[in-house]
């Protein structure tokens, strides 16, 4: 889609920190970062929202939420398949989530407490 920001990053027709990227996800920073890691991992195909992306490609969700475990390991967030020191894996959906780019997106933040409930 050549109006959605994120797909344009994936073209590389804007610029990303890329820091993780495989055959069909990609994953760079945020630019407005709400944690001391603050990373967006996406499809590189389009989908609005996660819900949409469950329905069209169940094996590709699966695949970004393997790409946000390996960037939570990259970042130091995790040890192999374990849970120290942890991070916290987002996904918005619609206005009263807060839901701003209509391309499917996990935040991965981590490397600071994070309190529940969120705001
Ligand atoms: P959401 O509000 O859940 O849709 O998240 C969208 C995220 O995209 C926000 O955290 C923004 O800071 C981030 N964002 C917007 N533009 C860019 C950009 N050019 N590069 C990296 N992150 C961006
Ligand atoms: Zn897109």
């Amino acid at each position: 889609m050549s109006d959605c920001l994120f797909c344009r990053m994936v073209a590389g027709e804007i610029p990303a920190d890329v820091v993780h990227s495989t055959d069909r996800v990609f994953a760079f920073r945020d630019i407005n970062p709400q944690a001391p890691t603050h990373v967006l991992v996406i499809p590189k195909d389009h989908h609005r929202t996660v819900g949409a992306l469950a329905a069209a490609d169940p094996a590709l969700l699966a695949e970004v939420i393997s790409a946000a475990q390996d960037v939570a390991r990259q970042e130091g967030l995790v040890a192999g398949d374990g849970e120290e020191p942890g991070f916290r894996l987002v996904t918005n959906t619609g206005p009263q989530a807060g839901q701003t780019v209509h391309h499917v997106h996990l935040h991965v933040l981590g490397g600071r407490h994070m309190n529940w409930p969120p705001g």
